[in-house]
């Protein structure tokens, strides 16, 4: 004899109905086909009926419980399989979406034990006379067993079978084989809303950039989808590394500031949701700002279990911001450094030269006679001077050096580790390389002339007010003097 093979759809067909085999078989189809095949909804009446057939009832039904206070309990009749039209209940208005109150203590106790998640069973003519009986006797209900199908722990709605010909006492075994049943049940709810949540995820990754990522404390282990992590997107499951291995896919600055962030976030009250931005290197090592979001979920005595959440792609956020923290400290018509970052930096380099000990010079540079260009030529003539001496001046200062605008035709330059002569030597040649450096504006040629005041500090003690005082001083000095020239106040010295 061969090996028999077989079709599960065709299983226990041929057994006789009412058996305990026939509700297993009825429940080996229906598994297949509420977990791999018509699944939610459809699945769901088809092993109804199956059930319905293998146990010979003449109903078989589902209640989704809606809401549920202490007071009223609301319920939805929303599935059905009746042996005979004359059983049928589903389309009756009484049992779409209604409200119980939950007053009698009898009614409160059936609730109280099926959001214990226990079964109920009961033979009409065996109750005592009461709301119960009157309510079964007026359905026409002969006996019913209740199976509470439970989601996620809760208690997320009842399958029934009511008989009305058969005063039917249900054994223990047919009420175990029933309770897989309601396991197949909420099987497919969380399949179900498993589904739902996935489609809205892909929505939410359609309307941002994202990847999806989770940390496991016990483990020590991350997983991560590969959106983000790759330049080019590619389908690939999501991947798996250690804690280390991620630390060195983030930018070396941003490791030490998120690790001393996530301790501060669990060492707190854990509440709310952490954020961090930082740089992610992909897999061809481009850099890419991300912002990591995550929520912790604690065990019950609050020892951390698991941490995760999203990664959002924010490279265009990160260049706003570059753009608006640029444009606050940048002169909007020569584009260098204006009087806020210019009174910032100073006050730094001064630092930095006390530190070291070294010399540091600084020009306040002013255009001779800037007004009569305006008046003669307009505005735009005046406009372009300003951002032509800008470019003639940066094209002789070091990298280390900076240019500022402090507002009008006055601008100051900071030469750090300069001294006395070296910065008069460059202020000569700045003087020089500008009178000798013409623009053109509407055909016409101009030239421009500076006047420069230096202050000198030797590396001592000294404020940026002090400074400015004698970069001020010697530029007046230096207009005083005719013009087009370099003057210099030194002892700058606090
Ligand atoms: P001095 O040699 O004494 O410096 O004479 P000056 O004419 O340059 O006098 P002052 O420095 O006081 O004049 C500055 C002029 O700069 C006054 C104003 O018309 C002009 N100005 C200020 N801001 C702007 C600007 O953004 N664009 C233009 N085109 N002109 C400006
Ligand atoms: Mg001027």
């Amino acid at each position: 004899m061969g090996i028999n093979t077989g079709n599960f759809s065709n299983i226990g067909t041929s057994y006789e109905e009412g058996s305990n085999s026939a509700v297993l078989s009825a429940i080996a189809r229906s598994a297949e086909e509420l977990t791999a095949g018509k699944g939610w909804p459809d699945g769901v009446n088809d092993l109804l009926e199956a059930l319905g057939r293998a146990t010979g009832v003449s109903r078989v039904w589902i209640f989704q419980t809606i809401e549920i206070t202490d007071t009223h309990i609301t319920q939805n009749y929303t599935f059905e399989w009746a042996a005979a039209p004359r059983y049928k209940q589903l389309d009756m208005p009484m049992f779409s979406m209604f409200t119980n109150k939950i007053d009698r203590p009898e009614y409160r106790e059936t609730i109280q034990s099926r959001l214990r998640g226990e079964w109920q069973k009961m033979i009409t003519e065996q109750l005592e006379p009461g709301w119960l009986r009157d309510s079964q006797e007026i359905q026409k209900i002969k006996s019913m067993l209740t199976i509470p199908v439970m989601v996620e722990d809760q208690w997320w709605g009842t399958l029934g079978f009511d008989d009305c010909e058969r005063a039917y006492d249900w054994s223990d075994v047919e009420i175990a084989l029933l309770k897989t049943a309601g396991y197949l049940i909420s099987n497919a709810v969380l399949r179900d809303r498993l589904s739902a949540k996935r489609r809205q995820f892909s929505i939410l990754k359609q309307l941002t950039d994202s990847s999806v990522w989770e940390f496991d404390f016990k483990t020590g282990q991350i997983w991560c989808s590969p959106e983000l992590l790759h330049s080019v997107p590619v389908p690939t499951d999501n991947i798996r590394f250690s804690l280390n291995k991620a630390l060195h896919m983030i930018h070396p600055q941003d490791r030490r500031p998120l690790l001393a962030s996530a301790r501060s976030y669990l060492g707190g009250d854990r509440k709310g949701v952490f954020r961090f931005d930082l740089r992610l290197f992909t897999d061809c090592g481009d850099l890419r700002w991300v912002e990591l979001i995550g929520n912790l979920r604690s065990s019950e005595d609050g020892k951390p279990e698991q941490l995760a959440g999203i990664l959002i792609d924010i490279r265009k956020r990160k260049r706003e911001e570059q753009r608006l923290r640029k444009e606050a400290v940048t002169d909007p018509l020569t584009g260098v450094t204006n009087r806020r970052l210019f009174e910032h930096r100073l006050q730094e380099f001064i630092d930095y030269s006390v530190s070291v000990g070294s010399p540091f010079s600084l020009f306040f540079l002013d255009i001779d006679h800037f007004k009569k260009l305006n008046d003669t030529y307009g505005h735009t003539a005046g406009d372009k001077g300003l951002c032509h001496l800008t470019e003639v001046i940066e094209g002789q200062l070091r990298i280390k050096d900076l240019l500022a605008r402090l507002g009008g035709d006055e601008f100051a330059l900071i030469l750090p580790e300069t001294n006395h002569e070296t910065a008069t030597a460059i202020g000569e040649r700045l003087i020089r390389t500008v009178e000798s450096t013409p623009f053109e504006h509407d055909g016409e040629t101009h030239w421009l002339t500076i006047s420069i005041g230096l202050a000198v500090s030797s590396g001592q003690l000294t404020t940026p007010a002090r400074m400015v005082e004698t970069a001020d001083a010697a530029l007046y000095e230096a207009k005083q003097k005719g013009r087009n020239r370099l003057a210099v106040l030194t002892g700058c010295a606090l």
